[in-house]
């Protein structure tokens, strides 16, 4: 039956093929279209010849970021943050180098990740390590430059023109744009805008779940070497500002070996295992479990009658199916939200749909009903300083220890009786138990845990499934950040 239905289709393709005219059709004058696009475009950036031999580009930037939904506060304005950056590319050599060193969200950072054909290495300039990269993926690494570079995105053109279709003409910024489709050697397509006038691109769209559409500016261009590039350039998610970014040096056809030397002083240290992709379920202590896979964990706490569920990032209703199977019964009477975050704020629905009661901080409130599968029924819990849960054989405190760098409020869960805590984005919590040195919201977390008395013993993490020590934590207190590298090379 099945064989049928495919050669009867195959036998429509074939008649549907010999149909087609000379005619113009909307797919054919789409292919066309697109051509003369890319055509005017190479002429503009120099001409064919030049984007063909452009081999290799070298940048030095600012980065001024925005962290969307990822802010200290519940709401805009959204916490600014700035960085520096440096990428260089060669793609005959497969070679791309990038270089970030800056701060937000109470971390800091001070890296680079260098990819030389089929090798790679992460660099840590702050913990002072060097880490292999199992599998190095020069296109997926240097697909963000790419992205941003407007020569290298014609360039792509160049190289990609079966890919691209003519979408239209639109107006932008009030002038005619042809707009175009660029489907790169990885991720979701491209839609670019070519200003009528000057063939030079202003725009670029794509939808990227679950983030929504992202859209890049291209600004003030300047030409280096006789290939126009944009100094300036902004990153749009869904409408609002997220990178801003101003261009301070550009080198074009230059050899970059010397940038993408790995350093020697450094300490070369064994990657971390990755985390597990399915679910999996610890018992840390009698009726305590941690559960989750790929970088999401929640901790699910037996009461007496009832499961109190702590953490919201993703993946919470496969988590409630794993706790099903040790945990038959109890039904989950409470689910804490631990801050106001996008990524922790995806189980909202999951325990609404077990009729829990969501318990947060008053200021979330908007961001846990937004997040809700229906705003108005949503049960909600206010935690002021604490809240304790006793049913006179276990004993499980809610406490607020904000306010940190990384959020005006953040509760955490602590488990008096067994030394237990649960945190959120406040102590990374490698799978190998390689302790880097405390960031800013590690070091407050620790002043946190003595201010209010809390007897650790064990951490786990909403994004971790290593249950740490205190001395874990007390490791990394102890390691101060490798004063090396500058981000210029
Ligand atoms: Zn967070």
């Amino acid at each position: 039956m099945k064989k049928l239905i495919i050669t009867s289709i195959s036998a429509g393709l074939l008649l549907a093929t010999s149909f087609v005219s000379a005619e113009e059709t909307l797919p054919l004058q789409a292919v066309n279209r697109a051509g003369e696009v890319i055509d005017a475009a190479l002429e503009a950036y120099g001409g064919a010849e030049a984007i063909a031999n452009l081999n290799s580009v070298a940048r030095k930037s600012h980065f001024t970021t925005w962290a969307t939904n990822q802010s200290r506060s519940p709401g805009p304005p959204w916490d600014e943050n700035e960085q520096w950056n440096f990428a260089a590319i060669d793609f005959k050599n497969e070679t791309f180098v990038g270089k970030n060193k800056g701060s937000g969200g109470g971390y800091d950072f001070n890296g680079s990740q260098v990819i030389k054909g089929d090798e790679g290495w992460q660099v840590s300039y702050r913990a002072g390590t060097v880490t292999q990269i199992a599998e190095p993926d020069f296109n997926t690494t240097s697909g963000p430059f790419i992205r941003v570079t407007a020569p290298l995105l014609v360039k792509q053109l160049q190289n990609r023109r079966q890919t691209s279709h003519w979408l239209g003409e639109v107006e932008f910024d009030g002038r005619p744009h042809d707009v175009i489709t660029l489907v790169m050697e990885v991720g979701p397509a491209l839609s670019l805008y070519f200003d009528k006038e000057t063939h030079l691109l202003s725009r670029s769209e794509r939808v990227l779940p679950p983030f929504g559409q992202v859209d890049y500016r291209f600004t003030n261009y300047e030409t280096v070497d006789g290939i126009p590039f944009s100094k300036t350039f902004k990153l749009y998610v869904n409408d609002q500002p997220n990178i801003y970014i101003d261009i301070k040096s550009t080198k074009v056809n230059q050899p970059i070996e010397k940038y993408a030397a790995v350093p020697e002083d450094l300490k070369l240290v064994e990657a971390a295992p990755p985390q597990p992709t399915e679910v999996e379920l610890q018992e840390v202590k009698e009726g305590i479990f941690l559960v989750g896979a790929a970088g999401t964990y929640a901790m699910f706490v037996e009461m007496d009658d009832h499961v109190v569920a702590v953490g919201g990032t993703a993946g919470i209703p496969e988590r409630i199916k794993a706790l099903r199977e040790v945990v038959e019964d109890k039904p989950i009477k409470f689910g804490v939200m631990t801050h106001h975050h996008n990524d922790h704020v995806l189980g909202v629905p999951a325990y609404q749909a077990e009729d829990a009661m969501v318990l947060t901080v008053k200021e979330h409130e908007p961001v846990m009903r937004a997040a809700a599968t229906d705003a108005d029924s949503l049960k909600l819990q206010f935690v002021e300083d604490k809240y304790v849960f006793d049913d006179g054989s276990r004993k499980l405190e809610i406490i607020d220890i904000g306010p940190t760098p990384h959020s005006e409020h953040l509760l955490v869960a602590w488990l008096p009786e067994e030394g237990i805590l649960f945190e959120a984005d406040h102590f990374p919590n490698p799978t190998n138990g390689q302790m880097a040195p405390a960031q800013p919201v590690t070091k407050r977390l620790a002043e946190a845990i003595k201010e209010k008395g809390l007897d650790v013993k064990l951490i786990v993490g909403a994004h971790s499934p290593r249950v740490a020590s205190i001395d874990d934590l007390h490791r990394a207190l102890q390691l101060s950040p490798v004063k090396v590298a500058q981000i210029s090379p």
